[in-house]
């Protein structure tokens, strides 16, 4: 019911477009880095410091204008030469509906190649995230088109899709990022229970690190992270063929011990006006953050 109700306040344009003008509220100020530039290169430069490199999301989605396509852009590419400029660990996660996709696939993949080509000149890989299942296939397309020319450039497989073993196998040649998934989706085409998706982020997460180019396993589900630890072990999986991701103010002492115990360790830092989608999002999949929230409100 809550999820339901955060999911719906994630995806209402009025509320996403009147929170763009307030800045940082509701507590979206401890998982979100900043609305710009300045105050995300501070947030890496403080995770670098502790050993975790960093992916970038310049936040910002489901946009229909060509102009505020282009304005992200803009500014992804701004990111990119603040990364160089700055010398931090980082690259850059963008989603393909900020940069087009609803208006028009060789408009977003114009866009997404500019990116793409300017991080290739820095050495900066580029992941392209996964949203909901309308923009899978033509996020597939965005990336075999993309990999024509580049080499910087992966995705995102989420394990609530029963085919997701499918599409793994189909891109093992990629840098994949694995997920449990953050959208709403319907039964046939996703598991609807917790057990089944972590059941299949588990082993779609084995196959790639036995199979695959490098993997970023990206949860917060400390059993699966266990298991994880013990199954590279056993199998003699190197520690430069994948890292562990979260997302930034989530489980901040475990991001640290698992960079600390020498692990490579990745946190995703969105910043951005656009913050309000992304938030209610993070709500919705764990209501519990909603003590965040009331953390925020209370210690003023
Ligand atoms: P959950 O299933 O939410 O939690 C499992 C268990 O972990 C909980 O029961 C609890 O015991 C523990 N736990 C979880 N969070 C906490 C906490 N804050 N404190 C204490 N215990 C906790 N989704 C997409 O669809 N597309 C993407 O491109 C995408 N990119 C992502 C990138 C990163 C780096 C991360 C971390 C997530 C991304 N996601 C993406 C979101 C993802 O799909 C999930 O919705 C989200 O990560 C929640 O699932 P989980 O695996 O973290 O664990």
């Amino acid at each position: 019911m809550l999820k339901d109700f955060f999911m719906g306040l994630s995806q209402n344009q009025f509320l996403n477009n009147t929170a763009k003008k307030y800045g940082l509220k509701m507590g979206a100020q401890t998982v979100v880095a900043g609305t710009n530039i300045e105050e995300a290169i501070k947030s890496i430069k403080e995770l670098n410091a502790h050993g975790i490199s960093c992916t970038v999301d310049n936040l910002g989605e489901f946009v229909f204008k060509e102009e505020e396509a282009e304005e992200a852009r803009e500014q992804i590419l701004k990111v990119i030469e603040a990364i160089h400029k700055h010398q931090v660990d980082a690259h850059i996660s963008l989603k393909p509906t900020q940069l087009g996709l609803d208006i028009d696939y060789h408009f977003c993949l114009n866009n997404v190649k500019e990116i793409v080509d300017r991080a290739n000149n820095y050495g900066i890989f580029v992941n392209i995230d996964m949203e909901d299942y309308s923009h899978l296939q033509p996020t597939f397309d965005l990336l075999e088109d993309l990999s024509l020319e580049y080499e910087n450039v992966g995705t995102v497989i989420q394990s609530y899709f029963r085919q997701a073993q499918e599409y793994l196998e189909k891109y093992r040649n990629f840098r994949i990022r694995i997920v449990k998934g953050a959208y709403k989706e319907s039964e046939e085409i996703a598991y609807p229970d917790k057990k089944d998706i972590d059941a299949n982020f588990i082993k779609i997460t084995e196959w790639h690190l036995k199979n695959g180019k490098f993997t970023s396993i990206a949860t917060h589900d400390h059993q699966i992270i266990n298991h994880i630890k013990e199954f590279v072990k056993k199998n003699n999986i190197p520690k430069e063929k994948f890292e562990f991701q979260m997302l930034y103010g989530f489980r901040k002492d475990l991001q640290l011990k698992l960079a600390s115990e020498g692990y490579n360790f990745c946190t995703y830092v969105p910043f951005g006006k656009d913050w309000y989608g992304y938030f209610m999002r993070r709500l919705a999949e764990r209501p519990q953050n909603l003590n965040l929230v009331a953390k925020q409100v209370f210690n003023k």
